[in-house]
Parts: C-alpha cells; structure tokens; sequence
C-alpha cells in the first residue's frame, strides 16, 4: 500500500455572519488534509487558509499548491517509511515561507504519527491535559444592541472572557457600551486586525480608561515600530497575532518591546512544533501567549486545546465550542463545562474520529495524491 495525501475544500455554513475589520463569512471555506501511511493509519489536519489572500498571506488554492507542487516531491526522497514528522522538517528545511502550506501537512504526518505510536497529542508537547479556559471572539454587527445581545449571549453560554473586534469608528462607543453593561470584572479585550495606523495612537490611547486585558494587532504586521511605540506608553497590553509567522519573528518582536502578549496560532506559524518553541521563548521572557482560533472545525479544535495546556497559556484562548461557529461539524461536538473550560480528547493523536459521511457532505473540491 502506497502513501496517500487527499486534500479536501469543505463549506462549513457558520451559525452566524463572522465579520472583522478584513471583511464577512456567513460560510467557512477550510482546506483539510489526510495523510494515510502504508499502514493504512490516517492522520489529519486543517488549514486556516481563506479562499483569498486577504487575511494571510498564503490563500486555499496557494496552499494547495505549494503542498502539491513543492512540499509533496520533496517528501518522495525523504528517507523512511512510515513518514515521520522529523524527516519531514528535514525535507522541508531549506523551504523559506509558506507556513500554512508547511503545517497543514506537517500537522497530517505527525497525527498519523501519534496515533501509530498510542500518543495523545498533549503527551508529545510534554504537556498535561486539563481543562482549559476559554474565550469568545466577538464579530462586528450592525449596531450595538445586537452587540450586546451577542454578548449576554456568550456569556449566559458560560464563556468568562469576551474579544470584541473593532474598526475605525467602531472602537470606543462598543467598548465602552459592553464595559458599561457587563461591569468591570468581565475580561475584554478587542482586535483591530490591523485597522489602524500610528496616527491612530491618540484614539487607542483612550481604551486605555476602558480595563482592557489587551488591544490585538492595531496596526500592519509589519508595523512592529508603531506596536512598539504603542507598548512603550505602558497602557493596554499590546498583544501581536499576525506580524508573528515564525519563532524569529516572535524573538524579534519581544526583543523590540513589540509585544506585552503574543497570540499563538499553530497554523499561522507552520504547525504545532514551531507553536511550542514559540510559546517556549515567550515563556522564557515572561511574554504571557493564548491560542488563537480561526474558526475550526473539530480537527483543529483539539490540537489547539492539546496547545493551550502548555503552562504560558495564561490567557484564555479563543478556542470556543463548537456551537459558537457550526450546528454541524466533521468531528465530535465540544461543549464548554461548568467552569466555562474545554478539555482536549483523550485519545491518540489529536484524538478526533473524523465523521467521514459528513466530510463527504461538506466537499466541495477533493484531490488524492501518491507519494
Ligand atoms: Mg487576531
């Protein structure tokens, strides 16, 4: 039995309209991918790659052929079968960028690995699985009060921290209406998802009165002067999700006192290994970091959650149930506990077992490719 990798385009419909600074998603379109070994042993993994590049860098298609084009035939001459994920790195090694192609299918060769040796994700982070607190990240509506009809929403829901996304002229009143209605003791922090520039400062200087835990990504990704500037006035956190692609970046960004916070998101950065060493070096300098999330399905929810057990986690997440994002996914349902937390699965790998008939429902485009 050769190996095999099928690349699969689901659209997932959202229970709700997903809308932030860089537009609106009423259908999450999500690239996922099975490796399946000699040994018939299938690992998964997603892509939070959107159909165009308007988020990230890297794009549906783009990443579907960087893992065909280029990442595939470098494997063919990795030594070792079944594949493992270090002959893997290696293969990949002189690969520069890229590192949503680079995870998702990292990510596939290293769930067949884990469920091939017995060993649960959290186990091979070196971790302990625990119940894990987390957030909500909150879409932009049309008008307040359905903003804060969201909210009371989520958090009769059980969700303790709340992530409201804002825009230029969509910042100080919503902030400071939800502040106002759920009391001082509700974690908030928003996201700006690069909406704003330097000349913003002033403006964001006035969330500074609201008790935010952090503001995320006002400016460009490559804006680290302008973050670091904002960080260096010692108000509201400032917390970096997209300028951080690669461990050097987040050793830079700390270095330039860029970031009080980073957000980690194993997908944006190449997969889960480069997510531990990053958290590793934030840990190491006393940067807090939490998971970030790009609507998920059940796949990419657990190895998330496996993540958020490491111990600079100290930030809830935004690693929500599933029924904050779909009535219907590829995977088991996860539901948050008394406590407002999300546990990991037990079970080998990422510990999903991914419904098949419901993948098949939700594909929309499948390629199968051999090694
Ligand atoms: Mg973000």
């Amino acid at each position: 039995m050769s190996t095999t990798l099928e690349l699969r385009r689901l659209e997932m419909p959202l229970v709700r309209p997903f809308r932030t600074s860089k537009g609106e998603e009423t259908v999450r379109q999500v690239l996922v991918a099975s490796w399946t070994g000699p040994d018939g042993v299938t690992g998964w993994a997603e892509s939070a790659a959107d159909p165009e590049p308007t988020y990230f860098p890297e794009y549906i298609d783009g990443v579907r052929s960087t893992v065909e084009q280029v990442l595939l035939p470098l494997l063919a001459s990795a030594s070792g079968e079944p594949m493992t994920t270090g002959a893997l790195r290696t293969a990949f090694a002189e690969v520069p960028g890229n590192p949503l192609a680079r995870g998702l299918l990292e990510t596939a060769v290293l769930d067949a690995e884990l469920r091939r040796r017995g060993m649960p994700f959290v186990d091979f982070l070196c971790s302990t699985r625990r119940p894990i607190r987390v957030g909500v990240s909150v879409g932009i509506p049309g008008d307040i009060d359905t903003l804060l009809s969201w909210v009371a929403g989520y958090l009769e829901d059980g969700y303790r921290r709340v992530k409201l996304k804002i825009q230029p002229g969509w910042d100080l009143e919503p902030v400071h209406t939800v502040r106002e209605a759920f009391g001082d003791d509700l974690p908030l922090q928003v996201d700006a998802n690069q909406a704003y520039t330097a000349a913003d400062i002033p403006l964001l200087s006035r969330l500074d009165g609201f008790g935010l835990v952090l503001i995320e990504q006002p400016f460009a990704r490559h804006e680290l002067l302008a973050h670091a500037k904002l960080a260096a006035r010692h108000g509201t956190p400032v917390c970096l999700d997209e300028s951080v692609l690669s461990l050097d970046d987040a050793m830079t960004t700390i270095r330039m006192g860029a970031a009080d916070v980073i957000n980690i998101k194993p997908s944006r950065v190449g997969g889960y290994i480069n997510a531990r060493q990053i958290h590793d070096v934030c840990l190491a300098n006393g940067v807090p970091v939490f998971c970030g999330g790009t609507l998920e399905t059940a796949v990419g929810r657990a190895a998330n959650l496996a993540l958020a057990t490491l111990p600079g986690f100290t930030l809830p997440g935004d690693i929500s149930a599933t029924s904050r994002y779909y009535a219907a996914d590829i995977g088991p349902s996860f539901e948050l506990d008394a406590d407002g937390c999300l546990t990991a699965p037990s079970g080998p790998g990422i510990g999903v077992e991914v419904d098949l008939d419901d993948v098949e429902e939700f594909t929309v485009e499948s390629t199968t490719l051999t090694l």
